[in-house]
C-alpha cells in the first residue's frame, strides 16, 4: 500500500509519447516526423558553429563561473532579447514601458506571464486559444488558473487561415479577454496571417479592449528574417487603444506581452532560454510590475540558468556572431522549404489524389498535411512512420533519402 495507490497514470504527453514508440520500434525504416528540433540533412541534432565557438570561448575564459543569476535574469540577455523581437526603433523600448525577464524557455515564459495575469489582470479573464495550438497551452493557462476557450483559426478545406471564422470568435469573445497567438510558423498548422488579415485582427483586439499575447518560438524559421517574423509583433507594438476618461489622453499605447523561445532558432533545446515581455502604456508601473514577475519567478524556479542566456547575450550583442547566426538560421530554414518542395514533388509524381499545395504554402518547421487520425496510424504500424495524430509532420525531421517512402506510403495511406 502507498499513500499513492489511488493516483490515475496520467496521459502520456502525445508528442514526446511518440518520441518513446519511436525509440521502441525496432524497424531499420522508421522515420520520426513528431520531433519539434531541426535536424540535419544527415537527420542528425544540430549545434550552431556559433554556439560551439562561444561555449568555446566561455570555456577557456577563466572568469566564467557558475553563480546564480538574478531572479529577473542576466541584464544584457534581457533587453538584447527585447531588442531582438521589438526591433531597434521600437517606441515602447524607447520610452521604456517593456518588462523584461529571462525565463525557461518558451514554456516557462509562458508560465511566468501566465500567472501574472492571473493574480493581476482582469479577475476571471478567459484566455482565447486558437484552435488547432500547441498542445501544451492547455496545461500552462490552466495551471496558472486562466480558463480557456477556442477561436476559430484553421479551415481544413482551405488549407488556409479561417480568418472570418476567427474575427468573428473574437469579436464575440467578452472583452478584456486574453488573445494568445502565434507570432509566426503557427504550430501544428503552418498557416500563419498576411499582413492585411493582422490588421483585421489587431482592429478587432482593438475594438474589443483584448489583451494580445504572442508566443514567439520561430523567430527567423518561417522566413529565415528576423524582421519579416516580428512583424506581427511589432505592428501591434506600435499600436494605440481608445483611452478612457480617466487617461485624459485621446489614446494609449496598446498592453500586451510576448513570450520568447530561443530552442529552435539557436538550437539551445535543452538550455531552456527565454523571455517574457510585458509591455505596459506607461513607463510609472514598469517597477511594480517587475517586482511582481520577480516574485512569482522566485517562487517557481528562484533564478533562470546562466549557461545558455551567457550565450544567447554573446551572440546577440557582437555584430560579426549576430551576421553569422542569421547566416546558420537562414540554412536552417532553406533545408526545411526544400524539404516542403521535394515532398511536394514527390506526391505530385506519384499520383498521390489531393491538392497538395498547402505543402508549399504552409511556413515553419511544420506541415498540417490534412491526413486523418486513422490514416496517420495506418502510416505508422504499416510504414514506421511517426507523426501526431492530427496530421501534422515535422518538416525538420524529413530528410531527401526519406522522401520518396514518406510520398508513397502517403499515397497508400489516401487512396
Ligand atoms: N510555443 C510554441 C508554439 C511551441 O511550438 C513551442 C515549442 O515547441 C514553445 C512555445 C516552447 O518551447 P520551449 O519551452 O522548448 O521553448
Amino acid at each position: 500500500y502507498s499513500t499513492f495507490s489511488g493516483v490515475p497514470e496520467a496521459p502520456k504527453d502525445p508528442i514526446l509519447g511518440l518520441n518513446e514508440l519511436f525509440r521502441e520500434d525496432p524497424s531499420p525504416l522508421k522515420v520520426n516526423l513528431g520531433v519539434g528540433a531541426y535536424r540535419t540533412e544527415e537527420n542528425r541534432p544540430y549545434v550552431l558553429g556559433v554556439v560551439k565557438r562561444v561555449e568555446q570561448e566561455l570555456a577557456n575564459n577563466p572568469n566564467t563561473l557558475h553563480e546564480y543569476l538574478p531572479i529577473e535574469g542576466l541584464p544584457e540577455f534581457r533587453s538584447l532579447s527585447a531588442r531582438l523581437v521589438f526591433g531597434e526603433r521600437s517606441p515602447a523600448l524607447k520610452e521604456q514601458r517593456v518588462v523584461s525577464l529571462q525565463s525557461l524557455s518558451g514554456t516557462g515564459s509562458l508560465r511566468l506571464v501566465a500567472e501574472f495575469l492571473s493574480k493581476f489582470y482582469q479577475r476571471g479573464a478567459v484566455c482565447y486559444l486558437p484552435r488547432p495550438t500547441w498542445g501544451n497551452h492547455w496545461n500552462i493557462f490552466p495551471a496558472a488558473g486562466i480558463k480557456c476557450r477556442e477561436y476559430r483559426y484553421y479551415s481544413d478545406e482551405t488549407h488556409e487561415v479561417d480568418i472570418i471564422g476567427l474575427l468573428d470568435d473574437l469579436t464575440a469573445a467578452p472583452s478584456g479577454s486574453i488573445v494568445l497567438l502565434h507570432a509566426c510558423a503557427h504550430n501544428p498548422t503552418g498557416a500563419d496571417p498576411s499582413m492585411t488579415q493582422w490588421q483585421e485582427i489587431l482592429d478587432v483586439i482593438r475594438k474589443k479592449q483584448h489583451f494580445p499575447l504572442f508566443d514567439c518560438a520561430y523567430q527567423g524559421f518561417a522566413s529565415g528574417s528576423f524582421e519579416r517574423d516580428a512583424a506581427a509583433v511589432r505592428l501591434f507594438e506600435r499600436a494605440t487603444v481608445p483611452a478612457s476618461e480617466a487617461d485624459g489622453a485621446r489614446e494609449r499605447p496598446m498592453e500586451m506581452a510576448v513570450t520568447q523561445s530561443f530552442a529552435k532558432n539557436m538550437g539551445l533545446y535543452g538550455e531552456r532560454v527565454g523571455a517574457a515581455h510585458i509591455v505596459c502604456a506607461a513607463p510609472a508601473v514598469t517597477q511594480a510590475v517587475l517586482s511582481q514577475m520577480k516574485q512569482i519567478a522566485r517562487g517557481l524556479y528562484s533564478s533562470p540558468p546562466a549557461h545558455g542566456a551567457t550565450i544567447a547575450a554573446r551572440i546577440l550583442k557582437d555584430r560579426a556572431l549576430f551576421a553569422e547566426w542569421e547566416t546558420e538560421v537562414h540554412v536552417m530554414s532553406s533545408r526545411i522549404l526544400r524539404m516542403r518542395r521535394e515532398l511536394f514533388e514527390a506526391l505530385h509524381e506519384n499520383k498521390t489524389p489531393g491538392n497538395w499545395e498547402h505543402i508549399l504554402s504552409q511556413i515553419g518547421m511544420f506541415s498540417f498535411l490534412g491526413l486523418s487520425a486513422e490514416q496517420c496510424l495506418y502510416l505508422r504500424e504499416k510504414y514506421h512512420i511517426y507523426m501526431t495524430t492530427n496530421g501534422r509532420i515535422s518538416m525538420a525531421g524529413l530528410t531527401s533519402d526519406k522522401v520518396q517512402y514518406l510520398a508513397d506510403a502517403i499515397r497508400d495511406a489516401v487512396v
